[in-house]
C-alpha cells in the first residue's frame, strides 16, 4: 500500500515565512497525481516533505499505513526525479543506475539484472558506457527515471522534470511516463506517482487527479475533466484551459448579462443552475464556447488580431473594453471576409458564472446547463 495522505501539513520557513498553510491531500494507491500551480505556490516544498528532504512544522504525512514526519528520505520508500536530473557526473549511466541499490547492498547479480531490465524499459542500453556529459537531455532525463524505476519505490516523487527538454521531447517524454506507470500498475507494482509541474498542459494530459495549488494553498484536487468543466474558483478557471478562460465582469439582472450598454439574456437553463442569487458577477467564456454569430443575438466585438493555428484561428477580439479570445474553424474565419466587426455568441450550456467578491463558482455540478 502506498497511499499518500497530507493532514494538516504546515511549512514556515525561517520561523516566518509561511510557505504551506496547513494542507489536506489524500492520494490513492497507485494513483497518479499532479501538483499544479503557478511558481512559488509551494509544489516543491509539498514534494521534499513528503520526500523527507524538508522538514515539516506541523501536521502529519502519512506513506502506506506509517507515519513519516521523522523517517529519512531512506526509509521512506519514495524515489525521486528532479528537473536538472541530479545524476553523479563522475559515473558512468551504469554506475549511476547501480548506485542506490549497491548502496543498498544488493549482490552483483541482481543489480545487473535490474540495470538490463531498466535499461531495456527506458531504450538506454546503448548509453550504459558513457558520463552524463555526454548525454543529451532527454537521454539524461530517461537515465534520471531510470535511477527511479530501478529503486522499485512505492512512490515516485517528480519535480518538474520535463522542464529543461524541448517542445517535441517534452511531449514524448509525457506519453513515456504514463505509459511506464500504467505498465507498472498492469504488473501489480505498487506505482503511486506525485508529479509536480506549473504546466496546465502536462497536468491535464498526465495526471489521473489534478492538485491545483495556489500561495501555499490547494484550490481544487479534481480529475482533469471536472477541472474543466467545473472550476471551483475563479483561480482554477484561469489557471486550467488553453487559450485561457475569457473572464468578463458585469451583473447578472432580470435573467441578463449586462456589460456595458451590451445585454446577453441567459434563460432559465443557465438561471435555473445557480446556486446562489446572482449579482456582480464575473462570467466565465473558454475561448472554445465562445463562437461566430451569424444570425440572432449576439455580442457585438471589434475584431484586434488572429492567430493561424492550422484548422483552427484564434481571434482576439475588444467585447466593450476586454480583450477576449474565440477559437473558430479556419474555415468559418475564412467566411468572414474583410471585416473587423464580428459578433460572438457563447454556449450557453458551458457558461461559468463566479460570483464577484469570493471568485466562486456559483454553477451547480452535474450535467450540462441545457435544458
Ligand atoms: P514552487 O515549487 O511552487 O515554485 P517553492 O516550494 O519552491 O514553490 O516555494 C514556495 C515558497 O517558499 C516561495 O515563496 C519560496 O520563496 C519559499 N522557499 C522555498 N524554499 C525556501 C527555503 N529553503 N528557504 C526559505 N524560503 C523558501
Ligand atoms: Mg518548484
Amino acid at each position: 500500500m502506498a497511499r499518500v495522505q497530507l493532514r494538516n501539513v504546515e511549512k514556515v520557513y525561517g520561523g516566518t515565512l509561511k510557505a504551506v498553510h496547513g494542507i489536506n491531500l489524500d492520494i490513492r494507491d497507485g494513483e497518479f497525481m499532479v501538483l499544479v500551480g503557478p511558481s512559488g505556490c509551494a509544489k516543491s516544498t509539498t514534494l521534499r516533505m513528503i520526500a523527507g528532504l524538508e522538514e515539516i512544522t506541523g501536521g502529519d504525512i502519512m506513506i502506506g499505513d506509517r507515519r513519516v514526519n521523522d523517517l529519512p528520505p531512506s526509509k521512506r520508500s519514495i524515489a525521486m526525479v528532479f528537473q536538472n536530473y541530479a545524476l553523479y557526473p563522475h559515473m558512468k549511466v551504469r554506475g549511476n543506475l547501480a548506485f542506490g541499490l549497491r548502496i543498498a547492498g544488493r549482490p552483483r547479480a541482481e543489480i545487473d539484472a535490474a540495470i538490463d531490465q531498466v535499461a531495456r524499459i527506458l531504450e538506454i542500453e546503448p548509453l550504459l558506457d558513457r558520463l552524463p556529459k555526454q548525454l543529451s537531455g532527454g537521454q539524461a532525463q530517461r537515465v534520471a527515471l531510470g535511477r527511479a524505476l530501478i529503486k522499485k519505490p512505492g512512490v515516485f516523487l517528480f519535480d518538474e522534470p520535463l522542464s529543461n527538454l524541448d517542445a517535441k521531447l517534452r511531449a514524448s517524454m509525457r506519453v513515456r511516463i504514463t505509459d511506464l506507470h500504467r505498465e507498472l500498475k498492469a504488473q501489480g507494482l505498487s506505482s503511486t506517482v506525485v508529479y509536480v509541474t506549473h504546466d496546465q498542459t502536462e497536468a491535464m494530459t498526465m495526471g489521473d487527479r489534478i492538485c491545483v495549488m495556489q500561495s501555499g494553498r490547494i484550490m481544487q484536487v479534481a480529475t482533469p475533466k471536472e477541472l474543466y468543466n467545473h472550476p471551483a474558483n475563479l483561480f482554477v478557471a484561469g489557471f486550467i484551459g488553453s487559450p485561457e478562460m475569457n473572464l468578463i465582469e458585469g451583473a447578472i439582472d432580470n435573467g441578463s448579462f449586462r456589460l456595458g450598454s451590451q445585454q446577453l439574456a441567459l434563460g432559465e437553463a443557465v438561471l435555473s443552475r445557480l446556486s446562489a442569487k446572482p449579482g456582480e458577477v464575473v462570467l466565465g467564456v473558454r475561448p472554445q464556447h465562445l463562437a461566430l454569430a451569424s444570425e440572432g443575438p449576439a455580442l457585438p466585438a471589434r475584431l484586434l488580431s488572429v492567430e493561424f493555428m492550422g484548422h483552427e484561428v484564434y481571434l482576439h477580439a475588444d467585447l466593450e473594453g476586454h480583450r477576449i479570445v474565440s477559437v473558430v474553424g479556419a474555415d468559418e474565419y475564412e467566411r468572414l471576409g474583410q471585416t473587423d466587426q464580428i459578433r460572438l455568441i457563447p454556449d450557453l450550456k458551458s457558461l461559468h458564472v463566479f460570483d464577484k467578491p469570493d471568485g466562486r463558482n456559483i454553477v451547480l455540478r452535474g450535467g450540462s446547463m441545457a435544458a
